[in-house]
């Protein structure tokens, strides 16, 4: 028997998370069992311990969109007992049980193995979160952005997604302003190396004109909506903008005239469906690209009976960089 956090759904389709001992014969099917170490707590995982927000399909459910651990038992080759691994996306802690457990089972296709220089610990960190802005940082490198380019803005600094994006571009030599509608975390923010504070309200209007100042070499955007509408008409020439959340809204009340006169780029940013190589190579970017004695100030840590809490709290964008979940403590 192990514990995992169980999602139950009553006869009136209320949902309730608790804390519960279940067996391997319980776990779904896959090639490779893992002893799961660490998890963490991202937006999804909000929905997926709460009310589901579409995302589960069937209950009794464990959630935990992400996690890292060591494998157990592995029928494909490409694992064996003792290896480190990380998961994130494809769908797992959604339609697939995932690493709010002490043991998970799953494809051996959705596993990277741990690079060097990352314990598992670390790994769970930087999380989906983590993991999705080194994935939107690479997108704005290949598309041209270095650190003599100018400014590099960040939304929704932070949050988890923001402190990670904003920890690795100072660390690679970027100037960033850290747009938060937080104020007390400025000198959490300066700490993770920003070294602007851009107040929420100053950005977050629905645009007035679509073409302000240039003020923006790149942005890596957790909030979309108003915002990100906003920030497109104030990005220099030919710079680029990684689309990554949506926590200010999904709608984009723009106009088309950013992309058309001044070459503006709207990158999207997936990190479910992401293919293995650039998974494999954004890991290995974290590993030597994010600086671990920032990761660590991030960090907030938690136990398996914290998560209906933490699910709460970053519906409500709460939470404060990234919470690490020790699934046996
Ligand atoms: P967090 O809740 O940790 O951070 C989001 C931050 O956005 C908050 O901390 C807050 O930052 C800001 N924010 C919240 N509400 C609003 C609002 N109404 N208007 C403006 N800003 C707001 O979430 P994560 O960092 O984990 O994720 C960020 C987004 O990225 C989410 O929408 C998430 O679903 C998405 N995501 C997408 C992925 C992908 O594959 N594309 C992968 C992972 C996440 P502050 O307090 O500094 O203002």
């Amino acid at each position: 028997m192990f514990k995992a956090l169980v999602v139950e759904k009553n006869d009136e389709g209320k949902t309730s998370a608790s804390v519960k001992e279940i067996n391997l014969d319980d776990l779904p099917e896959g090639e490779v069992t893992v002893a799961v170490e660490y998890s963490t707590v991202n937006y999804k995982d909000g929905l997926c311990i709460g009310p589901g927000g579409g995302l589960v399909r069937n209950y009794p459910h464990v959630p935990g969109i992400d996690f890292a651990g060591t494998v157990e038992e592995s029928s494909d080759d490409r694992y064996k007992p003792g290896d480190k691994v990380v998961l994130t996306g494809w769908r797992v802690g959604e339609a697939h049980w995932g690493g709010y457990a002490q043991k998970a089972r799953v494809k051996a296709d959705w596993l990277v193995p741990l690079p060097d220089g990352l314990d598992t610990r670390q790994a769970m960190a930087v999380g989906t979160a983590g993991f999705t802005a080194m994935l939107a940082v690479m997108a704005l490198e290949d598309h041209g952005l270095s650190p003599d380019k100018g400014e590099v803005l960040v939304t929704g600094a932070a949050g988890g997604v923001g402190s990670v994006a904003t920890a690795i571009l100072s660390n690679l030599g970027y100037d960033v302003a850290g747009v938060t509608g937080r104020p007390e975390t400025a000198d959490y923010l300066k700490g993770l190396g920003a070294t602007k504070i851009v107040p929420r309200e100053d950005i977050n209007e629905t645009v007035k004109r679509p073409l302000e100042s240039e003020s923006w070499a790149g942005c890596v955007d957790a909030v979309g909506g108003a915002m990100l509408a906003r920030v497109l008409g104030q990005m220099k020439y030919g710079a680029s903008v990684a689309a990554v959340g949506l926590a200010g809204g999904a709608g984009l009340p723009a106009t088309v005239v950013p992309f058309l006169l001044r070459g503006v780029n709207l990158l999207g940013i997936d990190s479910v469906m992401q293919p293995y190589d650039n998974r494999l190579r954004a890991w290995t970017r974290i590993a030597s690209d994010l600086p671990m004695d920032k990761l660590e100030a991030m960090v907030q840590p938690a136990t398996l009976d914290d998560l209906p809490k933490l699910g709460a709290d970053i519906l409500k964008g709460q939470v404060k960089g990234r919470v690490v979940v020790d699934v046996n403590g």
